[in-house]
């Protein structure tokens, strides 16, 4: 069972494509991906499923509006995990759809006893996160809110529950507090939001497969109460692993992340110490070639600090022929992530009032 709220998820090939086939996530083919190709998560198969992301392409083909749905729990900083998010509902903005983003205060209420006003400073810390990585908030290309104060998503959460037994929520989270179980309710009104405040169109939720319970209970009660709306659809991404290697990004564990607010050293020295794909030693390196694919270096490369496709290709390659070693590939990478972060803390900074102001937080 996939727990949105716990600390493990699938970690290998065969886990995926299990979770895939027993919930009926699609792949991504080759022709929705040639029609997505400026999406770099599509492109680098960051993203490996979706459901309904047709509906979505007949939009764009057709210039119809659609909408694209995510969030953040205020519960910490930035990090690399949530970022993958925030990028995503970016190049999706991009791409002509209007982009919706939930603070989801209730849920860090009900999830980690974060009340509503300690939630508040980090919520604008978010936001002004992912303003900086290039969120455009105009009225017309976003819409944001936070849950506590927005009466419609409590609303859905009342209406739709006629149609909720426990046996459901059980099926779906197994055991959880009322707490979740409500806060999972209010979830589906964020992503029906868009076709409440405009009007029955496709909407795109990218996640992490591990966030898949809420699509499937959302997509079923829209079905059930809101029969002229458009399923909502979902795209769903690889979960970047600690980058020490451990199985999941984690809070009790500091050394498999990062946040964007920490100190440069801490990020360095941290970037050093990942877990890499290399051989014992030089020798076997430049014989045997190293692993990308188990490489936390590469992917964190791929995910977020390396633009340009040609560059990672050629790591790539230079890493499988052993012609790469993994002290100076550190080093390159712990460059760029330096860069990338001192960047992202001075567009920030600019950008905290106008933060505060989206969320109307003093
Ligand atoms: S050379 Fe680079 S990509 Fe290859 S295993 Fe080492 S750190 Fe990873």
């Amino acid at each position: 069972m996939l727990d949105p709220w716990g600390s493990s998820g699938p970690t290998n090939d065969e886990d995926y494509e299990r979770i895939k086939k027993e919930f009926g996530i699609e792949e991504i083919d080759e022709v929705i991906r040639q029609k997505l190709i400026k999406n770099r998560f599509i492109r680098r198969k960051i993203i490996f499923g979706h459901r309904d992301l047709g509906l979505v392409l007949n939009a764009i083909e057709k210039k119809q509006p659609w909408a694209v749905m995510s969030g953040i729990k205020p519960s910490g900083p930035f990090h690399l995990g949530t970022s993958t998010t925030a990028l995503e509902i970016i190049e999706f903005q991009k791409m002509g759809g209007k982009a919706y983003y939930c603070i989801a205060d209730i849920e860090s209420w009900e999830d980690n006893g974060i009340t509503y006003k300690e939630a508040e400073p980090i919520a604008v810390d978010n936001l002004a996160d992912i303003l900086a990585l290039g969120l455009d908030p105009s009225p017309d290309k976003a819409y944001i809110w936070r849950q506590s104060k927005e009466p419609i998503v409590k609303d859905v959460c009342f209406k739709v529950s006629r149609l909720v037994t426990q046996n459901m929520l059980n099926a779906i989270y197994g055991e959880k507090t009322f707490g979740l179980y409500l806060s999972a309710l209010v979830q589906t009104g964020d992503i029906i939001i868009p076709q409440i405040l405009e009007a029955p169109q496709p909407v795109i939720v990218p996640v992490g497969i591990d966030q898949d319970p809420h699509i499937r209970l959302t997509r079923d009660l829209t079905r059930r109460y809101y029969k002229t709306f458009f399923l909502p659809g979902a795209t769903y991404h690889y979960l970047l692993a600690g980058i020490d290697g451990s199985e999941k990004m984690a809070k009790r564990n500091p050394n498999s992340y990062f946040t964007f607010n920490e100190p440069l050293e801490s990020i360095e020295k941290k970037v050093k110490g990942a877990l890499t794909g290399g051989r014992k030693n030089k020798k076997e390196q430049q014989e045997l070639g190293g692993e990308p694919k188990n490489c936390m270096i590469y992917k964190m490369l791929m995910y977020h600090f390396e633009d340009d496709d040609a560059v990672l290709a050629d790591e790539f390659e230079r890493c499988v022929k052993g012609e790469l070693m993994c002290g100076e590939h550190k080093a390159q990478c712990a460059e760029k992530v330096l860069k990338f972060i001192k960047q992202h803390q001075k567009k920030k900074e600019k950008l905290i009032d106008k933060a505060r102001e989206l969320l109307d937080i003093d």
